[in-house]
């Protein structure tokens, strides 16, 4: 099913998607574009290249509580998590939806699965987005990732002049489209104007490299690679493909949560344990284990590299200290500063 939507009527549609349950979107927030929820007034910006954090917290959120409980005498009473309602995610760009399929990977092709983060993604329905402009920090092209496609979406979305085509992929995306009524055009004859799009090329040879870091954890490359790291957790932060979390109790006169929220490989505390012992007390165990979880553990389980080349960790790292970098500096190559 193919529908065509006026780019000026996008507001209504937004608002009729709205009330139906959350719609997060790519919001203008001054300088940067965040995936947000939609609220009046919001400044929807579709022609963003990327948000600045992923909008992977739509399925795993920053904060998410288990279970809440209140104990009275020697009565304990537990409620259950926070009902997950139906959300729609609206303009998630190929790499990104590339990324949620590694997280399902990770959290529902598991046994048992995450019950949560699988809740939140059958209650989803996803708008993918295609990119007709990356930027020079774009490069999923090297993973694979079609900048025109994000083949796991609901429903596909182009940009056109003045208009916006939308095909349905899925039952869910079929209902979405078919809940927008009259809002939408039949677009049935109408084609994307995809150009081939290309993102950036830096050349980065990955052929075997999984296999090739195996033997390479006690590398003397390690030794070198850390020592700009500030050790401040943005790269994991805006990471698509990032997904640790910790699990905290808060509780006060008789009630609180357990709750989980992101954590981050690249933070001291996060392999401290009870007894004192840290087994990666220092930031060069703490980027090796940032870039060998992504180059070397995940692939040898999943079978691909957990980099989608979406490029945030080239635009926010303070230091430069990018998967490219690494990529590089694990391949002899001497590295340059952007
Ligand atoms: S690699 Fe860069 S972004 Fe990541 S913790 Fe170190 S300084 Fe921060
Ligand atoms: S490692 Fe960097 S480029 Fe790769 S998915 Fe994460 S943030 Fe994007």
């Amino acid at each position: 099913m193919k529908k065509v939507i006026a780019r000026e009527k996008l507001p209504e549609l937004w608002k009729s998607l709205a009330a139906k349950g959350p719609l997060f979107l790519p919001i203008q927030e001054g300088p940067v574009v965040l995936f947000q929820p939609w609220q009046e007034g919001a400044e929807i910006n579709l022609d963003a290249v990327n948000t600045a954090v992923s909008p992977k917290d739509v399925f795993l959120p920053r904060e998410e509580t288990y279970m809440q409980y209140r104990c009275s005498g020697k009565q304990l009473e537990l409620i259950p998590a926070e009902n997950i309602e139906p959300v729609t995610a609206f303009g998630v760009h190929p790499c990104d939806l590339k990324a949620v399929e590694m997280l399902d990977k990770v959290y529902i092709d598991q046994d048992p699965p995450d019950a949560l983060y699988k809740k939140r993604r059958e209650n989803t329905t996803v708008v993918g987005l295609s990119c007709s402009e990356p930027d020079p920090f774009c490069f999923c092209n090297e993973f694979g990732v079609d900048p025109a496609d994000a083949p796991g979406a609901d429903v596909m979305a182009h940009l056109k002049n003045g208009s916006v085509l939308l095909e349905a992929r899925t039952d869910k995306g079929k209902a979405l489209l078919e809940q927008a009524g009259d809002l939408l055009q039949d677009g049935s004859k109408e084609t994307a104007e995809v150009k081939d799009v290309k993102t950036a090329d830096f050349g980065l040879n990955l052929e075997g490299l999984p296999e090739n870091l195996k033997e390479r954890f006690e590398d003397p490359v390690w030794d070198e690679l850390y020592k700009s790291c500030l050790g401040c957790g943005v790269c994991t932060y805006v990471c698509p493909t990032c997904y640790c979390f910790d699990v905290e109790d808060f509780g006060h006169e008789g009630e609180g949560q357990r709750f989980r929220c992101w954590d981050s490989c690249m933070y001291g505390h996060f392999t401290a344990m009870a007894g004192g012992h840290n087994p990666r007390a220092g930031r060069k165990e703490r980027v090796r284990q940032r870039f060998m979880h992504k180059l070397q553990y995940y692939p040898e389980i999943f079978n691909e590299i957990a980099c989608v080349g979406c490029g945030r960790c080239l635009r926010s790292c303070p230091v430069n200290l990018d998967i490219v970098q690494a990529i590089k500096a694990l391949g002899g190559e001497t590295v340059e500063q952007r």
